[in-house]
């Protein structure tokens, strides 16, 4: 079979499906179990599922896997269906929650008792967990196996019933201790657990397994195309068992590679482990791959979209680098950022032959990929902040920024030259340059005349305000962190870093989470946690696009 350019295998088994009439309506779902926050791994399961839904006139439903009640809470529900609805989607009124469906399981497991498919099994966790047998030996069938009808009736009905404690009986399908797949070795179906259920409240006793429910939870939806990450294709022959033993609608299942991202977990166990032994800020610390924390760093639903569409859907296991990602954010910000300028590390700059108390206006494009953005005003004055790092008092070989005597661009103003340089008595620390423009040169350039080949960008001492800049890196210095079992161990130390610097007034007081490219640092966001007198800016990606290059050397 080949492949129809721009068509995925699941695109291609969907229209199969609708083509012979296997399926009259696409129904797919997300399923989450509400235990962590989404990831982008998630992302991508979210743009598969409601994708394909939405490319074939179908529906998506959200539904809350909340089968297990020890590990799930309410602030999980609702950040995951924040999370959903912010990259875009929309599950309309289908909101469903597996516990709504546990009566009916309930009553499916008396069936199959009642047909000799299930049984009461007494052995201890670690007795079946022993006699399940391994890859190369068959397991070995429990002693209650056979157990008669009547008995496992009553018995099923009193673990419901709280007679018995917490993990001392389960209910196990009857299917095959011999089979080559050890998910089919008589599953447990529930788990005794006498806790509180954040919906169903003391209803239960006992609780149903993942794999006994999830399958159902889709026939009962009339789901026609399970969409699910590849760890789950082991099971399917187990969905499909219980599907046919109660003869009930069929789904079809198809599965995908997970997504895998360098350097850092894409996995909610860990992230739990760095939030809850606070390694991170909390799960929208700037520096995690969860959409809250994406968000907080700038990232736009679009660019993420963007993001699960190259890296397309296979069932090949691949791990994708960062620098796509932030290659898809950039190509985002790039169209939509205002430009403003900013200086992260400053270094005053004092306009020796600039008439002290003036001030004049500045004019550039608001972006100049987008000329309906605008222009905007840069107010100009006899003091400024430059970079420290646009200067060298021994500039090295092919350093062409500010140095003593040389003269460079200011951004949008007027060249300089740099006459002085004060230092600090004590330290020899640079403290101030002092320089003289040149007037003729207004705008940044000179009509026909001579060339400098150094820019700095800059603000006007007087106008500027102080902002906090957080700039991150790698959350883990190995591409894999976990291949040696120690993720926690490989943490980078320098994944943050806070300074100081100052940003043009006007941006005092910009609203969370506005966007800016702030030139020659790269593109920053305004943190939740600013107000109009402290304003922090994430730095969501800077502007060397490493992945361009990748891509370029690709191609050679
Ligand atoms: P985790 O391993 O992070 O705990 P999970 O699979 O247990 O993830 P669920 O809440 O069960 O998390 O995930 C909901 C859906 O998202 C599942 O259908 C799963 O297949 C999919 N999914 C989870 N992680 C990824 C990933 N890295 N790439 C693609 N799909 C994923
Ligand atoms: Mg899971």
């Amino acid at each position: 079979m080949t492949e129809a350019p721009g068509v995925n295998f699941i695109q291609e088994a969907v229209r199969e499906d609708l083509a012979a009439g296997r399926y009259t309506k696409v129904i797919t779902r997300f399923p989450p179990e509400p235990n962590g926050y989404l990831h982008i791994g998630h992302a991508k399961a979210i743009c598969i599922d409601f994708g394909i839904a939405e490319e074939f006139g179908g529906l998506c439903n959200l539904r809350f896997d909340d089968t297990n009640p020890t590990k799930e809470e309410q602030h999980y529900i609702d950040a995951i269906q924040d999370g959903v609805r912010w990259l875009g989607f929309d599950w309309g009124d289908r909101l469903y929650y597996a516990s709504d469906y546990f009566a009916q399981m309930y009553e499916w497991a008396i069936q199959l008792i009642r047909d000799g498919k299930a049984y009461v099994d007494d052995q201890t966790a670690d007795e079946i967990r022993e006699n399940r047998g391994t890859l190369t030996e068959p397991g070995k069938p429990s002693p209650y196996r056979d157990r008669g009808v009547e008995e496992n009736l009553d018995l099923f009905e009193r673990m419901q019933a709280g007679e018995f404690p917490n993990g001392s009986r389960v209910l196990r399908a009857r299917i095959d201790m011999a089979s080559p797949n050890l998910n089919m070795r008589d599953p447990v179906m529930y788990r005794i657990l006498a806790v509180p259920h954040h919906r169903t409240g003391d209803r239960w006793k006992i609780y149903p397994m993942y794999d006994w429910a999830h399958g159902l939870e889709d026939s009962i939806e009339r789901v026609s195309h399970s969409l699910c990450s590849i760890e789950f294709q082991d099971h399917r022959p187990l969905y499909d068992w219980f599907l046919e033993q109660l003869g009930i609608f069929h789904p079809r299942q198809i599965e995908f590679a997970r997504l895998e991202l360098e350097h850092t977990v894409l996995s909610k166990r860990k992230l739990i482990q760095l939030v809850s032994g606070n390694y991170v800020g909390g799960w929208d610390d700037p520096r995690l791959p969860t959409l809250a924390g994406l968000r907080r760093r700038g990232y736009t639903p679009a660019s993420i979209r963007n993001f699960c569409d190259r890296i397309g859907v296979s069932k090949a296991h691949s791990v994708v680098e960062f620098a796509l990602l932030e290659h898809c954010l950039r190509d985002d910000l790039n169209k939509t950022a205002p430009r403003t300028m900013a200086v992260m590390r400053p270094l005053k700059l004092v306009l020796t032959n600039y008439p002290e108390g003036k001030v004049e206006e500045l004019e550039a494009d608001v972006n100049p990929e987008d000329p309906s953005a605008g222009r905007r005003k840069i107010p100009f004055s006899r003091e400024l902040w430059i970079e420290q790092d646009d200067f060298r008092e021994d500039p090295p070989k092919k350093f062409y920024r500010l140095s003593p005597g040389r003269e460079v661009r200011l951004k949008y103003a007027y060249y300089i030259t740099c006459n002085e340089v004060v230092k600090d008595p004590g330290t020899g620390e640079v403290t101030e340059l002092r320089c003289m423009y040149d007037p003729e040169t207004r705008g940044g350039w000179v009509p026909g005349g001579r060339k400098v080949k150094g820019t700095s960008h800059w603000v006007s001492a007087a106008h500027a305000a102080r902002a906090e800049f957080r700039l991150y890196d790698r959350l883990f210095t190995r591409p894999n962190p976990d291949e040696d079992g120690q993720f926690l161990s490989n943490l980078n130390p320098q994944s943050l870093e806070k300074i100081s610097g100052f940003i043009e007034a006007g941006l005092a007081g910009a609203p969370a989470g506005a966007r800016y490219q702030f030139e020659r640092l790269g593109y920053f966001c305004v943190d939740p946690d600013s107000s109009p007198e402290a304003m922090a800016f994430n730095r969501s990606v800077s502007l060397k696009d490493t992945w361009a290059r990748i891509e370029s050397n690709l191609k050679l």
